[in-house]
């Protein structure tokens, strides 16, 4: 679903992703995690072509990233992202978040939008909340309406960015349900996170970051085993 090969990425002559190489899998669910500085959100944002890179190929669904003959647009529509501050619209009410992009982008109809919009809605636990601001929603409540936002445009793969760190610990919980249902349904997901405890529960696999290189790929229970890199073992130890 997501093939990435040789991957360099440059902020000016610094590169900050060196030749990276992986693959998602249909259904699969992949932890990014390293040090901060190490390139994750660069990674997930060239995935996304929400950066530009310099040499190798990303593929999403077959979908060359790289290649300028591909409409982006209609690219990023298939592939849903959430971030560390949610990015809700905060002018727009819970449920015109969720249908605004689905009416504008896919040509929806407003009813079907609607009804679509609420299921979402209902599946994170505020339906109840449709109607109110993003303002009047709690952290975890807004991340988990970003969820649905991304989930509304039918997207073949989900990328998450750090989705619970700007969160009170109070409210990890109920995003990482989220997600962690969303992975059980068979989504597609690249999660840069350092909540090592989902990634240990729900992750196939675990990418670890260091340098702007691919340090570890590899099944997660390997990755938390005895066999794991000192590297990696050295970075669980400082966040665990
Ligand atoms: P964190 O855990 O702190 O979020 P990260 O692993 O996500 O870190 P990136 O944000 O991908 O790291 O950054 C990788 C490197 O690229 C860092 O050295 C960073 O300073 C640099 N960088 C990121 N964005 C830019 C930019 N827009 N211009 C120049 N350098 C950048
Ligand atoms: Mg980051």
């Amino acid at each position: 679903m997501i093939d990435i090969r040789n991957l360099t990425k440059r902020y000016g002559s610094t590169a900050v992703l060196k030749d990276c190489s992986t693959h998602v899998a249909k259904g699969e669910v992949v932890v990014v995690c390293g040090p901060s500085g190490s390139g994750k959100s660069t990674l997930i944002k060239c995935v996304n072509a929400l950066e530009p890179f310099e040499a190798g190929t990303i593929m999403v669904d077959g979908i060359s990233v790289g290649d300028p003959a591909t409409d982006l647009p209609s690219l990023r529509a298939r592939v849903g992202m959430v971030f560390q501050n949610f990015e809700l619209f905060p002018h727009l009410k819970i449920i015109e978040n969720l249908t605004l992009a689905p009416e504008k982008v896919l040509g929806r109809s407003p009813d079907f939008a609607r009804r679509k919009g609420l299921d979402l809605l209902d599946r994170v636990g505020l339906a109840a909340h449709a109607r109110k601001y993003p303002g009047q929603l709690s952290g975890g409540q807004q991340q988990r309406v970003a969820i649905a936002r991304a989930l509304a445009m039918d997207p073949l793969a989900m990328l998450f960015d750090e989705p619970t760190s700007a969160l009170d610990p109070e409210m990890i919980s109920e995003v990482l349900d989220v997600m962690t249902a969303l992975a059980r349904d068979g989504m597609t997901m690249m999660c840069v996170t350092h909540e090592m405890g989902f990634a240990r529960r729900v992750a196939h696999r675990v990418i670890f970051i260091d340098g702007g290189t691919i340090a570890e790929d590899r099944p997660a229970a390997e990755f938390f085993g005895d066999t794991a890199s000192p590297r990696a073992k050295s970075f669980l130890s400082r966040i665990l």
